[in-house]
């Protein structure tokens, strides 16, 4: 395979080194720069992690969480965050209080949601399959109520709700390009088949950033992610996607090309930038969390530093 490698975006001679362990299924780390910490989910133990990159320490931030699963920086040291448990999306304040801003479309409770973004202007878009109400000690079994899996974008100005993704089997991760004029969405129908036939793809779509409420368009298979699946993913801001997947993280361009995998001994579910600068890569496998130092900040750098 001809790969033009990571050269420039992963820093010269870094390697991914294991800075938290003893988790059973890592997934949503968010990086908190108003206190310098990572935090994610141990989804399966039902509790939410951080790490202090200072003491190099890890800790149990909250434990009985309902089964958060995704998360994104809300601002002021607030959290966004999807919990399977509640079937909602709720926001975690400085004082680890939550408080839910979305459980319910067109008066049925959500499925599951499971990852999560915000939009430069304050929308906050997540995905909604069904992992959350059927794998057991991932949350609590239920049934899925509005009879479908969406990407929804809720506006908390007006609290409305809408679907702007509804052709994807099983939507996981999601992120926006650093102009925002593409979405990627992940589906991951695969996960769950014994005979692997499901999607394990990301998937683009155009939108206009002028208008809060412009549907996903002209949605098309960005990438192939294999061996395994394009769980979370991020985009950095020059528009390369770093996914996970079995192996590792699989860095695409913004043309899909594969440039190179940075090579990790457990099953990757998400990752995050973050860290002083925003160019520490924090990798959420499996039992915990590895840190590699890159070249590159998060996509949100982009239109946040232009204002
Ligand atoms: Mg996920």
């Amino acid at each position: 395979m001809s790969e033009v490698g990571l050269e420039g975006l992963v820093a010269a001679g870094a390697q991914p080194r294991k800075v938290a362990d003893g988790c059973t299924w890592s997934e949503g780390p968010v990086w908190v720069p108003e206190i310098g910490r990572l935090r994610w989910s141990d989804i399966p133990g039902n509790r939410i992690m951080a790490y202090d990159p200072v003491t190099n320490e890890m800790s149990v931030h909250r434990a009985g969480v309902e089964f958060t699963n995704g998360r994104a920086h809300f601002g002021g040291g607030q959290v966004v965050q999807c919990s399977h448990g509640r079937r909602a999306v709720e926001v975690e304040d400085t004082d680890g209080s939550t408080r839910i801003l979305i459980d319910r479309y067109q008066g049925h409770r959500l499925n599951s949601p499971n990852d999560i973004v915000v939009r430069s202007d304050g929308t906050v878009w997540f995905s909604d399959p069904t992992y959350g109400i059927t794998v057991p000690g991932e949350g609590h079994t239920g049934e899925p109520e509005y009879g479908d899996r969406f990407v929804f974008c809720f506006d908390p100005r007006s609290d409305t709700l809408r679907a702007v993704v509804s052709d994807i089997e099983e939507p996981n991760g999601l992120a926006f390009s650093p102009d925002e004029t593409l979405l990627y969405v992940s589906d991951t129908s695969a996960a769950r088949r014994t005979d692997r036939t499901g999607n394990h793809h990301i998937r683009a779509y155009d939108l206009d950033p002028q208008q809060r409420w412009a549907s996903a368009k002209n949605g098309r298979v960005f990438a192939v992610v294999s061996p395994g699946l394009p769980d979370g993913f991020k985009v950095d801001e020059r528009g390369n996607i770093w996914t996970s997947s079995a192996i590792g993280v699989q860095v695409f361009s913004p043309a899909g090309e594969r440039l190179g995998i940075v090579e990790i001994p457990e099953v990757v579910g998400n990752l995050c930038f973050g860290g002083p600068d925003g160019r520490d890569l924090f990798v959420a496998a499996s039992t915990g969390i590895y840190l590699l130092r890159t070249e590159v900040r998060d996509a949100s750098h982009v239109l946040a530093d232009a204002v």
